[in-house]
């Protein structure tokens, strides 16, 4: 028989994910990108002996990654070597830092530390974190979502209650910590990547205890390490890649997607797999009357946060910070307001500073540094340089006060990424970095369906639809697009 042909856009985690799974099903794989290189939001560009990683830089739940590679026989420590951070990460507040302690033990001791007795609340609250993520992984992340149903004689129905799925993770947090220092802790996973506390389930203290107990690691030469090895397997397996190609339209015959086209190429396929950012392809790819949602839909979705980013490179030693740092050293609501309630640049903004080579010499020259800045924004803001630019100045002044030192003498290399850059290079919807907010209604089978409701060869993956955003999601959704499209051939 002859073997089916798989068309994937975009080259993210979602779709190599997909496109390994697929072509060690047997099926004939080719990978379309508008890039000119692999990757999508987790792509690197080198600049004089600086390689920056442009998107994800916390490795989080490593056995996501171990199981991926496991299914092709293969293992992470062929493709890179993993180094597990400790501290994980410091946080910058008010009138101190403090560095979290990658260990239980000392991790209790700094509970205690800063609100005597709160250990043994911790204690409890990541008992509960660890219930919530073995039925969410085992069980929660792997349903394609379809409906209800495919739910209802899982543990995650038999357990809702024991998930905490209708109340909110703020609520849990606030009533067992008292300290704001140990609250900021506990919530900032979720506020980074979705939702207000408030508006995002319980069940996503799950995130807690990836953060707090499986730990904050680093694949030496950068997260684009995972790139490159899941290339380098997608290959191995067959998979073609198509580089510099923006897929802007298909054909349809027979309730189906004939062929992907370009402006120049036409790609032919059984299937259809939409990795690139979901809004994108049902409203600009897809013809009408072939869509799964409308404008209006999209619109009332609640988009995880965009971001304003900047590459540097530093021209000596950045001393004082570690590989990661939060400065919560404001109003945390506040921004969190101005992110999901009422959208505008952060009047006192919370961010983050990444420095890699703090534990990688290999991305910057010797006696130089790396640095990474992120500050999370409201989805569609307007961008401008000089916004940008205002923005830089704030987080430098900031840093003085809180590190001591001005790192604006020492760039030599400097590069901002924003809003306009999101919808550029990725056709972000809003200028979203991170998809759609892990918010109740926005949870498993009410997050955008993965299939296409009037195509039978259509099916999206990624970000925006189950399981949701960050990288092990990603790489979990392009597994279980793979399988429900294998499972139809087989059929
Ligand atoms: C700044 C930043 C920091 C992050 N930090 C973390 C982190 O620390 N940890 C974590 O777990 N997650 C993090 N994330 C989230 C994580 O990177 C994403 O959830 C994940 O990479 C998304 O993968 P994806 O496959 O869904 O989409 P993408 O990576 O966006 O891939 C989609 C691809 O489709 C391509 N494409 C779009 N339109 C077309 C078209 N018409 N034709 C052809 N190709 C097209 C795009 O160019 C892109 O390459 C971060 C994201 C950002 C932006």
């Amino acid at each position: 028989m002859e073997r089916k042909k798989v068309v994937i856009i975009g080259s993210g985690f979602s779709g190599l994910a997909s496109a390994c799974s697929l072509a060690q099903g047997g099926v004939d794989v080719t990978v379309v990108e508008k890039n000119d290189s692999l990757g999508g939001r987790a792509r690197k560009f080198q600049h004089d002996g600086f390689l920056f990683d442009m998107g994800p830089s916390w490795y989080w739940m490593p056995e996501v990654f171990d199981q991926f590679f496991e299914k092709f026989g293969k293992k992470v420590s062929d493709y890179y070597t993993l180094e597990r951070l400790d501290p994980s990460y410091r946080v910058y507040f008010e009138d101190e830092y403090v560095d979290i302690p990658a260990t239980m033990p000392e991790l209790y001791k700094f509970f205690d530390f800063h609100e005597p007795g709160s250990s043994k609340q911790l204690k409890k609250f990541l008992d509960e974190a660890e219930y919530k993520y073995q039925v969410g992984m085992d069980e929660f992340v792997w349903k394609p979502g379809h409906g209800i149903t495919e739910f209802i004689d899982s543990r995650v129905v038999k357990s809702l209650f024991k998930l905490q799925m209708f109340s909110s993770i703020d609520k849990q947090i606030r009533k067992l910590f008292k300290n704001p220092k140990l609250i900021k802790l506990l919530e900032f996973p979720v506020l980074f990547l979705g939702a207000t506390p408030a508006d995002t389930p319980a069940l996503y203290s799950l995130m807690n205890y990836a953060d707090l107990k499986l730990g904050t690691w680093y694949p030496q030469g950068g997260m684009h390490k995972i790139i490159e090895g899941m290339v380098s397997l997608a290959k191995e397996l067959g998979v073609n890649f198509e580089t510099e190609t923006n897929i802007n339209g298909v054909t349809i015959g027979n309730g189906k997607v004939q062929s992907a086209n370009s402006s120049s190429s036409s790609f032919e396929c059984d299937y259809l797999v939409a990795s690139a950012d979901y809004h994108h392809v049902d409203q600009h790819i897809m013809p009408k009357g072939f869509r799964n949602y409308s404008a209006e839909y999209w619109d009332s979705r609640t988009m995880a946060p965009s971001s304003l980013l900047f590459y540097l490179g530093l021209n000596g030693r950045l001393e004082g910070i570690k590989h990661h740092n939060l400065f919560f050293d404001e109003d945390f609501d506040l921004h969190a307001e101005e992110i999901y309630k009422n959208p505008k640049w952060p009047s006192k903004p919370l961010f983050y500073i990444c420095c890699p080579s703090k534990t990688d010499k290999s991305i910057a020259p010797a006696g130089k540094e790396n640095v990474f800045l992120l500050v999370p924004l409201a989805p569609d803001l307007e961008d401008s340089e000089e916004m940008r630019e205002k923005y830089f100045h704030i987080i430098c002044e900031r840093i003085i006060d809180k590190v001591g030192v001005d790192i604006r003498p020492m760039i030599e290399y400097k590069r901002s990424y924003c809003m306009n850059d999101f919808k550029n290079d990725y056709n972000a919807y809003k200028g979203n970095a991170y998809g759609l907010a892990n918010t109740l209604f926005q949870t498993a089978f009410l997050k955008p369906k993965l299939k296409n409701k009037h195509l039978q060869n259509v099916y999206y993956t990624g970000q925006l639809t189950t399981p949701g955003p960050g990288v092990p999601p990603s790489l979990i959704s392009g597994q279980v697009v793979a399988a429900e499209i294998l499972k139809t051939i087989k059929a």
